[in-house]
């Protein structure tokens, strides 16, 4: 008998916006062993130690394998159904509340872990069949603000910037980023980059000493909330010393002399500097750095995003960027950092719930009819959907009956998280399809349907550079676990609606390539008449056609894609045209504007909340391998030592931490990095010492009124010994 030979799949890691490539090797005994890929290009065979652990946490404790229904509401046994009964079940609960109460009754809350065919099939039910936006996402919390920003600046979402720029950069500045953490992959590009040029130069902006930091020739520790002021600031200096790329900004750009205007009178560097709270002379250093150094990459993440000020806070980097030309070319520009493996693909599908399909705006009467066309829907959403705030609101006030919630757990990561916990308990029907059983959003579920995971889905994602990378099964599906879409298209058929009999990913995906070609045709530029359409740049219109085969072989792609196939990046922006009706881009005045809730008497101290290096959103993946454990166990408060002894804790202690939202146990750490007046909390804990560790629950529930992204980095908060 011939042993089998180990098969070996190349496919994408499934944690963060960096998108590495992966090779999976299963073997007979059930252990996969996990390498880089050497041949993608986002990470050349590098894993991070997340990634490297990935075949650690593939076995099948805790997974949901079968469909379940509770009938007498939270609380109640599940009963294993059938999938048909599952199915019925959900498309005529959701048909008898739309029949009932209108289309906006309803709602699909979805996630940055869904594959791009998943996405696009569960926008198409709800945004073209139901007829109503209220489909968002997980992607809201973490970067609808870049995507706000980049709309308002460049008239659509895109990314100016790949990682070959990192490399070919003289400057790199991170606002708002824990690179060495959050991105650990696009970190050690950055630092083998600076190895081979050593002359190029790091900046990291924020509040905390992070890890980050330890390779940066200059850490500037602003104020929370306080960008807007820095990048205004740097704006009027710019200009004052005569960086203007005047050409540029005739040609290319519009509202420049406003944008001036606004920022002028705002405040002088010293003021500046005491706003932001750092030494002036830091500030002019960095302001004189920017300004000597032609490449520059501002990147950002969610230090910058996650605001009530996130969107303004995105344009005034742009602002900088746009008044000195230094975009479209090698080695600078505006650089958003996703966090999500997928947030990207979501957005080129209209994961939103104020966008279309393809980059196509809701707002817009000829993209709506054009994608309506498309799809041959009886309707179109014609009105924005509820952002994620708003949607969980508008579940507990009773305007939306019914919610499908797709591989997420809002009662963990959304702010306010008890609010949520509330809206699920009065909600007529609860549908949640996951991988995991039991967690704290499925224990309101009244059906669950048990999904695909990694290494047993199949399609696409797009990392944070725009390239899109096929992740591919290699697992055979768990028990009766199916594909996202699968589920969404087999529902959509039982509500009574065509257009959604797809054999599989590479059928959905042609289709979704195929809306990216019509679409362009339809909008292309037109100088002699700037108001027909628009130089639209998201354009994967080379890729329709694929069979099975060729999609299955398909080797990761960056768009957009030039009409010939040759798959030859083509640099956005490089023509100096911009997607606004006239080609130019925008400066966007911005104001700056304190966060919302402020400390005071009772909560005197400013709560952040974020990731650490080894562990992955609420750990049902990462929680399964010890080794990823031995870097941080258990949830922790970081504290600076003197607010420690004011509040009465100490180091190696438990603490309670309190918001005018909620409360939380967790032990308190020094030596984050952390300024006085401020705490940092991990994301990832669910419950410890005996009691709730869900950050989420202390976090307040403001937007940024752009974006709808919340303010996840600013809540007032107390601490007190436990
Ligand atoms: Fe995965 Fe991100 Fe680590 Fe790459 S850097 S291996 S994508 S977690």
């Amino acid at each position: 008998v011939q042993p089998s030979i180990p098969h070996t799949t190349r496919t994408t890691c499934p944690y963060c916006g960096v998108g590495c490539g992966v090779r999976a090797t299963p073997h007979p005994d059930g252990r996969v062993d996990i390498a880089g890929d050497e041949l993608h290009p986002s990470n050349f065979g590098r894993l991070c130690v997340k990634g490297s652990a990935l075949g650690e946490t593939l076995d099948l404790d805790g997974r949901l394998l079968q469909p379940k229904r509770r009938d007498e509401g939270p609380g109640s046994a599940l009963q294993a159904v059938s999938w048909d009964e599952a199915l019925t079940a959900t498309a005529e609960g959701f048909r008898r509340i739309i029949d009932t109460h209108g289309p906006d009754s309803v709602a699909l809350y979805v996630s940055g872990q869904l594959l791009t065919e998943d996405y696009y099939v569960a926008n198409k039910l709800m945004k073209g069949y139901v007829g109503s936006a209220n489909i968002d996402t997980n992607s809201r919390l973490c970067m609808s603000s870049a995507v706000a920003g980049h709309k308002r600046a460049f008239g659509e979402d895109l990314v100016p910037v790949d990682y070959t720029d990192l490399e070919q950069t003289d400057l790199i500045v991170l606002v708002g980023s824990n690179t060495a953490w959050c991105h650990p992959i696009l970190f050690q590009r950055m630092t083998a980059a600076r190895e081979a040029r050593p002359n190029m130069k790091l900046v990291v902006i924020d509040p905390r000493r992070t890890a980050t930091c330890e390779m940066a020739d200059m850490h500037l520790p602003v104020k929370p909330g306080t960008d807007v002021w820095l990048f205004n600031g740097l704006l009027r200096f710019l200009a004052r010393e005569g960086l203007t790329d005047a050409k540029f900004v005739d040609q290319h750009t519009h509202g420049m002399d406003e944008t001036l205007t606004a920022a002028a009178g705002e405040a002088d560097s010293v003021d500046v500097a005491r706003r932001c709270g750092i030494e002036h002379q830091a500030l002019l250093d960095f302001y004189r750095l920017f300004a000597k150094t032609e490449r520059v990459i501002t990147a950002f993440s969610m230090g910058v995003n996650q605001s009530s000020a996130g969107t303004d806070k995105v344009n005034s980097i742009i602002n900088c960027h746009l008044l000195t030309g230094r975009i479209g070319r090698a080695g600078m520009g505006p650089f958003s950092i996703t966090g999500q493996p997928n947030a990207m693909g979501g957005r080129e599908v209209g994961g939103l719930a104020n966008m279309l399909a393809s980059h196509m705006d809701l707002d817009k009467p000829a993209h709506r009819e054009l994608v309506q066309g498309f799809w041959q829907s009886p309707s179109i959403a014609d009105k924005p959907g509820l952002k994620a705030v708003d949607l969980f609101e508008a579940i507990e006030a009773g305007r939306v009956k019914a919610v499908w919630i797709m591989a997420t757990n809002p009662v963990i990561s959304m702010p306010d998280a008890d609010q949520v916990k509330r809206a699920l308990s009065k909600c007529e029907l609860v549908v949640c399809s996951d991988i995991v059983e039991n967690t704290d959003t499925s224990a309101f579920a009244h059906i669950l349907l048990p999904a695909l995971g990694w290494g047993e889905k199949d399609g696409t994602v797009t990392n944070s550079e725009r390239r899109i990378s096929r992740q591919r099964a290699f697992l055979p599906a768990p028990g009766e676990a199916r594909a996202d879409w699968r589920i969404i298209s087999d529902v959509a058929k039982r509500m009574g609606y065509d257009g959604f009999d797809f054999t599989g990913p590479a059928d959905i995906f042609d289709e979704h390539a195929r809306l990216s070609a019509h679409a362009n045709s339809a909008f292309v530029a037109d100088d002699a008449n700037p108001s027909k359409g628009i130089a639209r740049r998201f354009d994967i219109g080379a890729l329709t056609g694929m069979s099975p085969a060729s999609f299955d072989a398909m080797k990761p792609v960056q768009w957009p894609l030039p009409a010939d196939a040759s798959h030859t990046p083509i640099r956005l922006f490089s023509d100096g045209r911009f997607s606004h009706p006239d080609g130019r881009a925008r400066f966007v005045p911005t104001h700056p504007r304190a966060p919302v809730n402020s400390a005071d008497e009772d909560f005197p101290l400013l709560l952040n909340s974020g990731r650490v290096r080894d562990q992955w959103h609420t750990m049902t993946r990462t929680g399964k391998t010890a080794r990823l454990s031995e870097h941080i166990a258990e949830s922790f408060v970081d504290m600076h030592p003197q607010d420690a002894l004011m509040h009465g804790v100490r180091e190696g202690g438990l603490a309670r931490i309190s918001t005018k939202w909620g409360a939380m146990v967790a032990r308190v750490r020094h030596g984050g990095g952390i300024a006085r007046g401020q705490l940092f909390v991990p994301i990832h804990w669910t419950a410890q010492f005996a009691s709730d560790a869900r950050v989420g629950a202390l976090v307040n529930p403001v937007v940024d009124p752009v974006s709808g992204e919340p303010e996840f980095k600013h809540t007032p908060a107390r601490v007190d010994e436990f």
